[in-house]
């Protein structure tokens, strides 16, 4: 394998690890406590098998099209291996289908339709023996409502959180966010941790808060983050540009 290459993922999953241990440390959290979502978009699935191989289990990606491909390669680069695969973009209904054939979560449901749509698609890979157990979900929150990014805001959190929970294909889990470009990151977890918390009071099964990514991690884990989503620390800048 390309030992250069593997030697810098070592040398940067290392230090992504001690910064995830000492915001930990510096919330009053038990390190260990949050999980590291690696994000591999556009990265080649070479890597994620260096990154399999170096310990690392949950992989994110944002673009269907590369993440179906990239799961396939995985397989073979890494067949004793058992990645598991998180949606973490923008999702059109019409790839519900395709994405339901491979991701153990979906962190980014931002509509009652979106839901809907991949709660047929994960019923019928559990009806086909594709898949053996409900679609893990994260309800997308956002903290500005720009739709560019993605998420409902705090009013269309409780009914589409309902939603999800009613749906047989599909399991809630919790809570996604990404802050705003620009804002005091402090003051958006903040406002994400209470969206967390209102939502875990309604849905106790909604335990998980993803947020944080390579920027703000550590402002997210001492806001109550559960799983931080870290690419370009892991995996340096994005490398190709795809569909
Ligand atoms: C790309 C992406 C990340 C990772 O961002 P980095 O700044 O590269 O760590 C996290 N979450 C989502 C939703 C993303 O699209």
């Amino acid at each position: 394998m390309h030992g250069e290459r593997r030697h810098e993922l070592a040398r940067r999953l290392r230090a992504v690890r001690e910064r995830i241990d000492a915001a930990c440390v510096a919330a009053g959290r038990v390190p260990g406590d949050v999980s590291l979502l690696a994000v591999t978009k556009t990265v080649p699935a070479a890597d994620v098998a260096v990154l399999l191989d170096l310990g690392l289990t949950t992989f994110g990606e944002n673009r269907v099209q590369e993440a179906g491909a990239k799961v396939a390669e995985v397989a073979q680069l890494s067949p004793a291996a058992a990645p598991r695969w998180h949606f973490v973009g923008g999702l059109q209904r019409n790839k519900a289908k395709a994405v339901a054939r491979w991701a153990d979560r979906v962190e980014s449901v931002d509509s009652q339709r979106l839901a809907e749509a991949l709660d047929v698609a994960a019923r019928r890979e559990q009806d086909t023996g594709g898949r053996l157990v409900p679609l893990s979900v994260l309800v997308q929150y956002s903290v500005d409502g720009d739709p560019q990014r993605g998420g409902v805001s705090r009013d269309q959190l409780g009914p589409l959180a309902e939603r999800v929970a009613s749906c047989a294909g599909l399991q809630l889990t919790g809570l996604m966010a990404v802050a705003p470009l620009g804002a005091d990151p402090d003051v958006a977890f903040a406002d994400v941790a209470a969206a967390a918390a209102w939502l875990r009071a309604r849905f106790p099964q909604a335990s998980t808060l993803s947020a944080g990514m390579s920027g703000d991690l550590e402002v997210a884990i001492r806001h109550g983050s559960d799983v931080v989503r870290v690419g370009t620390a892991l995996v340096g800048e994005r490398r190709i540009t795809s569909e």
